[in-house]
C-alpha cells in the first residue's frame, strides 16, 4: 500500500463531504469527551439535541463535575445506556480534581490517563487525544471496524477479545501519525457516510484502489461480529396511583440493575404477564398480545402494556393506573405532583407511560 497516497485521497474526499457537526469546530477535550459519550449508541441527529442542552447547562468540567448527579441523569433521559451518563459525571469528578485537561497537549500519559477514568475505553481515549491534542492514536467505533474489515477483507470477528487486538494493529499501522486528527475523523465519516453497511457505492469510494473486499467480491460480508446473545425476557407490572389532587408515587432505582438511580412508579417484577398481579383482579379475560401499546379500560383502571427493547433485555411492561382517594404507604417512595414529573429522570420506557397519562 502507498500509504501516503491512500492518506490524501482519504483527506482529500473527507474535505469535500465531512458534515459539519459542533464537535468538530472544537479541540476543547471537555466537550469532544461529551460528544463521544452521547454518540455511543446514539444517532448523530439524535445526539446533537442532547450534546448543544448538555453542555448549555455543563459548559466546562467543572461545571459538571460540580453537579447533582440526579440533575446529570435529569439531562441525560430518554437517552438510554445510563451508566454512560453517571460514569461520565465520576469521571468528570476525577478529571476536574487532577486537572487532567489542563496537561501538556503531547503528554505520553494522556491516554493511560484518559483510558483509567470510568467510562472511558480504547475508542474514547483514541478519540479525544486525537480529536482534542492530535496525538498519534486510533481511534476504532462501528464505522471504522466495518472500513478496516473491509480494506483488509479480514473476516476475524471484530467485537471479540482477538478481534479487537488484531483490528487495532491495523489501525495502527494505517494511521496517519503526521495528522491523527484529520484522519481518524475522515475515516469515520467513510465509514458513516460512504462505507455503509449495505450496498457502498464502491466506485466513487475514495480507497477502492486498496480495498481487497471490493476486489474479492466480499464486500456485503463484512464486518464480521460474534453471534449475539438471545435477550433476556423481564416482565415488570406499575402502578400509577393517582389521587383527585394529581398527586402519585414514584421511587428511585437502587442496587446494580437497568436505570440505576432513575426514578419509576413502584413496580414488582413479575414471571409474565399473565400472571395474577399485584393484588389486582382483573374480571375480564385478558390478552396482553390484544393491548400492548394500547389502553384497555378494566374496572374502571386504566392499564396500558408495552414491550421496550435494550442491549440484553426485552422488557413486557404493564402500567396499571389506578385512581386512589388518597396514596398507601410504601416505603422509599416520594410523593409528586403529575405536575412535577418533568424534574425526575425517567427511563424511556416510564416516560412513555407519562406520555399516555398527559394525554388522558
Ligand atoms: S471500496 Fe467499498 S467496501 Fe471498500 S472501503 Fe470503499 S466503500 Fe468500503
Amino acid at each position: 500500500m502507498n500509504m501516503k497516497l491512500l492518506h490524501n485521497e482519504l483527506i482529500d474526499w473527507y474535505e469535500l463531504n465531512k458534515r459539519i457537526l459542533p464537535w468538530r469546530e472544537t479541540d476543547d477535550p471537555y466537550k469532544i469527551w461529551i460528544s463521544e459519550i452521547i454518540l455511543q449508541q446514539t444517532r448523530v441527529a439524535q445526539g446533537m439535541e442532547y450534546y448543544m442542552r448538555f453542555v448549555e447547562r455543563f459548559p466546562n468540567i467543572q461545571s459538571l463535575a460540580d453537579a447533582e448527579e440526579d440533575e446529570v441523569l435529569l439531562y441525560w433521559q430518554g437517552l438510554g445506556y445510563y451508566s454512560r451518563a453517571r460514569n461520565l459525571h465520576k469521571a468528570a469528578k476525577i478529571a476536574a480534581s487532577s486537572g487532567l485537561f489542563n496537561m501538556v497537549q503531547n503528554s505520553s500519559t494522556l491516554y493511560e490517563q484518559l483510558r483509567s477514568l470510568p467510562g472511558i475505553g480504547d475508542y474514547t481515549a483514541g478519540a479525544i487525544a486525537s480529536f482534542a491534542f492530535d496525538l498519534p492514536y486510533p481511534a476504532l467505533d462501528g464505522n471504522v471496524y466495518r472500513v478496516l474489515s473491509r480494506l483488509y477483507d479480514c473476516e476475524i470477528a471484530f467485537d471479540t477479545t482477538q478481534g479487537k487486538k488484531h483490528f487495532r494493529k491495523l489501525a495502527e499501522e494505517l494511521l496517519d501519525r503526521e495528522r491523527p486528527r484529520l484522519f481518524n475523523s475522515a475515516i469515520m465519516e467513510l465509514g458513516a457516510l460512504h462505507c455503509v453497511p449495505t450496498a457502498p457505492d464502491c466506485h466513487t469510494c475514495p480507497l477502492n484502489t486498496w480495498c481487497k473486499a471490493l476486489a474479492n467480491n466480499t464486500v456485503e460480508l463484512l464486518p464480521v461480529r460474534k453471534p449475539r446473545p438471545k435477550l433476556r425476557e423481564r416482565y415488570l407490572e406499575y402502578t400509577i396511583y393517582i389521587t383527585p389532587e394529581r398527586t402519585t408515587l414514584i421511587h428511585q432505582r437502587k442496587g446494580n440493575d437497568i436505570w440505576k438511580h432513575l426514578y419509576e412508579f413502584p413496580v414488582q417484577e413479575i414471571h409474565s404477564l399473565e400472571d395474577a398481579h399485584s393484588g389486582y383482579s382483573l374480571s375480564a379475560p385478558h390478552n396482553a398480545a390484544s393491548v400492548i401499546g394500547a389502553p384497555a379500560e378494566v374496572k374502571g383502571e386504566k392499564i396500558l402494556e408495552l414491550t421496550h427493547v435494550l442491549s440484553h433485555q426485552k422488557l413486557h411492561a404493564r402500567f396499571i393506573i389506578k385512581n386512589v382517594p388518597e396514596l398507601p404507604k410504601i416505603p422509599d417512595t416520594v410523593v409528586v405532583h403529575l405536575s412535577d414529573l418533568d424534574n425526575y429522570a425517567f427511563s424511556r420506557l416510564t416516560l412513555r407511560a407519562i406520555e399516555f397519562l398527559a394525554q388522558r
